[in-house]
């Protein structure tokens, strides 16, 4: 017998309820067997855990920024958004690059995967590396002043704009609705 692996990055398929019907075995195998001690060419020294502090992949509802949102500052508008739906601040790279947001942020192929139920991205354009973290959103938003930017072929809903005069409008509505 061949041991097969595969491995799926966390948070690219759907978790489905689980099935009572399915009985799992879980066997231990003696890898000694198959494979020598030579063909290890990595050894774990020490496992360091730190606590999560952005539990990003759990939020129902992202607000997610780019570089287009242009400042720190601009990026406490988005902070003021999540905070009045109860979500979460997102980013893109580049918007991470700048210095903008903390790295634990950003969503995208060499960040997090996120499906949450209302993504809205803020001056992203929408390259591939970054949807591929956030195409299966239930809803996406995107605010952009750019009518073409390539996320507006997967957003449900395009306001064409920029974030300093869309999200403080969306905030100051927001919070009137939720009262
Ligand atoms: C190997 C590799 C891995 C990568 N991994 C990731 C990844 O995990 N995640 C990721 O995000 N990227 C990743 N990237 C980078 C990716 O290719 C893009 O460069 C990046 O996603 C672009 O970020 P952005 O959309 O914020 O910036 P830009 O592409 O610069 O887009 C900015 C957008 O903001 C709009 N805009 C400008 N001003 C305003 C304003 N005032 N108001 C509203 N809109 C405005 C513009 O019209 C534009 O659409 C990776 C790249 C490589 C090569």
């Amino acid at each position: 017998m061949h041991p097969q692996m595969a491995t799926v990055r966390e948070g690219v398929m759907k978790l489905e309820p689980l099935s009572k019907k399915l009985k799992p075995e879980v066997v231990n195998l003696d890898i000694s067997k198959y494979v020598s001690k030579t063909d290890f060419a990595v050894s774990i020294i020490d496992r360091q855990i730190e606590a999560q502090k952005i539990n990003i992949k759990g939020a129902q509802i992202i607000v997610a920024g780019g570089y287009g949102v242009g400042s720190k500052k601009n990026f406490d508008l988005l902070k003021q958004l999540a905070d009045v739906l109860t979500g979460e601040v997102g980013a893109s790279r580049a918007a991470v690059d700048a210095g903008y947001v903390e790295h634990e942020r950003q969503i995208g192929q060499t960040g997090v995967t996120v499906r949450p139920k209302l993504y809205i991205a803020c001056g992203i354009s929408g390259a591939v590396q970054h949807t591929a973290g956030m195409d299966q959103s239930a809803q996406i938003i995107s605010i952009n002043t750019d009518a073409d930017a390539p996320i507006s072929k997967i957003a449900d809903y395009n306001i064409v704009g920029s974030i300093e005069e869309i999200v403080p409008k969306m905030i100051k509505y927001y919070r009137q609705n939720s009262k």
